[in-house]
């Protein structure tokens, strides 16, 4: 073990927060780095699919209603924080002593998810070296690193007619497009982002970003100046990087739809997701199934249940769709194996919240998008998409079945989805290169490992 370094990582307790910290860890450790993951209770990652790393749970104590499914979003995550910084910096200064005892591998840094501000804070205060792992992409963090200036500028809060318009700080984003979290009091959402900024300009020595040069390249150079020069390492696309199974997380995902796949031709089928948290109105359900169903497209569905809110279990079909699910044009599952779906050659498009990670899943993939953000980080993902990159459509003020039916034909069999799939090829040609032997992503994370073997920890 002499000379073995270690690195710490504090994953936040999210199925999109967990995965990309797990492929770091798993990356760091191809690399010769031993890696120890603290985790919380809540959402525990699985500790038997990754044999290479160590585990040490903590016994947080949360207050009832953080784990409720129907919780409000930022109360949740301030909660956390909250509940956590104690328990956190107890199991890392553990950690770090044992590592000095010489028994397993000095701590050379943590690595911490970007939303544990108060995590964040606890580490460098301890003197272990941070840096935060930014689950989003750059133009969310370069977005979160302006928005105190948003306000004292007067763009926020957004005023209703210019919600069309471009906010010149962070161009390409429209007022539509600003960070929101309908049902959280916007206040509470202010306090967070201030709390993440802190965290990320006075206690992270750098910042590790799961994005690529070739799609953000300005707002990789934004966040440096905003960070007075500190190191962003762009080290994605990691999931297309590590060798290790995927992380499915929170659900078994349905291996069937992919039987069901395989008797499609190329480019038929679209692939609808909202990803592992959105909540949408029973109405808004009803006129996507109508809108899927009218289409005439063949569709793979992720419905998940407690998805509708204010419904706890799957939700039904609206009456008189069944016939046109048994005739097999429409599946129904509740959670994919999302990333075998999207490399698989039927599937020609993706209905997507635009997630960081199904976005970038998508772009690795080539599969163009149709796309409905839900809120928090996806407005700004959604215009990128649409904007910036252009292998994306979106729907607009309008929606219902009949514009649904449109926009899927659109993006499916249209003229301008051609368009937006040569695109979204030509993006998964520059990602395949990134991530290939000699590669700019692996390059980066040379450079991560680099830093992080210029420090020791001594407690
Ligand atoms: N995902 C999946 N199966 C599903 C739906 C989603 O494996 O049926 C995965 C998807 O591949 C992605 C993650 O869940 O890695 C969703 O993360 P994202 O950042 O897109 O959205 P969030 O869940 O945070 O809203």
């Amino acid at each position: 073990m002499a000379g073995l370094r270690r690195v710490v990582m504090f994953p936040f307790p999210f199925r999109s927060h967990i995965a990309p910290m797990l492929q770091l860890a798993e990356l760091l450790c191809e690399r010769g780095l031993a890696v120890t993951v603290i985790h919380t209770t809540f959402n525990a990652p699985d500790a038997a699919r990754h044999p290479e790393l160590t585990f040490v749970r903590m016994n947080e104590c949360l207050p009832d209603d953080v784990a409720d499914p129907g919780a409000d979003l930022v109360e949740q995550m301030l909660e956390l924080n909250d509940a956590c910084a104690a328990p956190f910096r107890e199991a890392l200064e553990w950690v770090a002593r044992r590592g000095q005892a010489g028994r397993r591998g000095e701590v050379a840094c943590a690595v911490i998810d970007g939303q544990w501000y108060a995590a964040i804070a606890a580490a460098a205060e301890v003197g272990v070296p941070v840096l935060a792992l930014r689950t989003d992409s750059s133009a969310t963090l370069n977005f979160m690193l302006n928005y105190s200036r948003l306000y004292s500028d007067g763009y926020l809060p957004i005023k209703e007619e210019k919600r069309d318009e471009v906010v010149p700080p962070v161009n390409p984003l429209r007022g539509r497009d600003m960070i929101r979290v309908d049902g959280s009091d916007a206040e509470r959402v202010r306090e967070f982002i201030a709390r993440v900024d802190k965290a990320t300009r006075t206690s992270a020595i750098g910042v590790v970003v799961n994005t690529f040069q070739a799609i953000e390249e300005l707002e990789i150079s934004n966040i440096q100046r905003q960070l007075l020069g500190r190191p962003v390492f762009a080290v994605g696309p990691m999931h297309r990087m590590i060798r290790a199974p995927e992380e499915h997380g929170l659900h078994a995902p349905d291996l069937g739809c992919v039987a069901w796949l395989h008797a499609h031709p190329p480019r038929s089928v679209l692939y609808v997701s909202l990803g592992s948290v959105a909540r949408i109105d029973r109405a808004v359900f009803d006129e996507m199934a109508w809108g899927l169903a009218g289409s005439g497209v063949p569709t793979l569905w992720v419905v998940r249940p407690a998805s509708i809110t204010g419904c706890d279990d799957a939700p039904l079909l609206p009456q008189g769709l069944t016939d046109i699910l048994v005739d097999g044009r429409v599946k129904v599952v509740t959670w994919a194996p999302q990333r075998d779906v999207l490399a698989h050659p039927a599937v020609g498009g993706f209905w997507t919240h635009c997630g960081w990670n199904s976005t970038l899943e998508s772009i690795c993939e080539g599969v163009p998008m149709l796309a409905q953000p839900c809120f928090g980080d996806q407005t700004v993902n959604a215009r990128y998409v649409t904007h910036q990159w252009g292998i994306g459509l979106e729907f607009g003020p309008v929606f219902d079945r009949a514009r649904v039916a449109e926009a899927v034909r659109t993006l499916m069999v249209g003229e301008e989805g051609a368009v937006l799939r040569e695109k979204a090829r030509g993006l998964k040609a520059i990602a395949s290169q990134c991530v290939a032997e000699g590669g700019a992503a692996g390059a980066a994370m040379d450079r991560l490992v680099h830093f992080m073997l210029s420090f020791c920890v001594l407690t």
